[in-house]
């Protein structure tokens, strides 16, 4: 199974490595070509208007977004969310458009711009995940504002607010599992990637 993680800029090094506790071996992501042959791509997160210039200056946008359109599984995580969504309150960055979801940047305030909590997750594999809930890492972490008909949520912050969603193969999460030791979000993603034709 071909999958990579877009590595000009952010924590895409810890992506990598949990990846690889999973047995996989993720490609480093730079350039437009190295898109060709993978199936599945995960866009960290970091600072999103960095993130959106160096797409930009590397001609990554249009070959993401086709990966979309093509059925490949993407996968957004903080600043990698805020690129996945259809639009954001902000004017900078300009966001990718591939989720049908908004999205308002630092939205949880200066004061509690970090914070960690258990939620429970629904959708993974395996035994009933509520029951062994995820560690959540929020960093300046942004807000989805507005949910398209077709995108599930897979979490919810105690208020009812989304931070983990889904539509297809796409999905979005406005904190870092790969800051942490479970794997099970990397699991899901890689149960989404199409496995390629021979
Ligand atoms: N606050 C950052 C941004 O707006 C995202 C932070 C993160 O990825 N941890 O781009």
């Amino acid at each position: 199974m071909e999958v990579g993680v877009l590595a000009i800029q952010g924590d895409f090094a810890e992506h990598i490595a949990t990846l690889e506790r999973l047995g996989v071996e993720a490609r480093e992501i730079r350039l437009p070509h190295q898109l060709e042959t993978i199936e599945g791509l995960i866009i960290p997160g970091g600072e999103s208007t960095t993130l959106s210039r160096l797409m930009t200056l590397y001609d990554l946008r249009d070959p993401i977004a086709a990966m979309a359109a093509q059925g490949k599984a993407l996968w957004g995580t903080c600043a990698g969310m805020i690129m996945m969504a259809q639009e954001i309150t902000e004017e900078d960055p300009v966001p990718l458009g591939i989720m049908d979801i908004g999205v308002h940047r630092n939205a949880y305030g200066r004061q509690v711009d970090s914070f960690e909590l258990d939620l429970p997750i629904t959708g993974f594999a395996g035994p009933d995940s509520s029951q062994v809930p995820f560690h959540c890492v929020f960093i300046r972490a942004p807000m989805i504002n507005r949910l398209g008909d077709g995108v599930n949520v897979l979490a919810s912050l105690p208020d009812g607010e989304p931070v983990a969603v889904q539509q297809g193969k796409v999905m979005a999460t406005s904190f870092h599992p790969e800051l942490t030791n479970d794997t099970r979000f990397h699991a899901h993603f890689l149960d989404l990637v199409p496995v390629a034709a021979e």
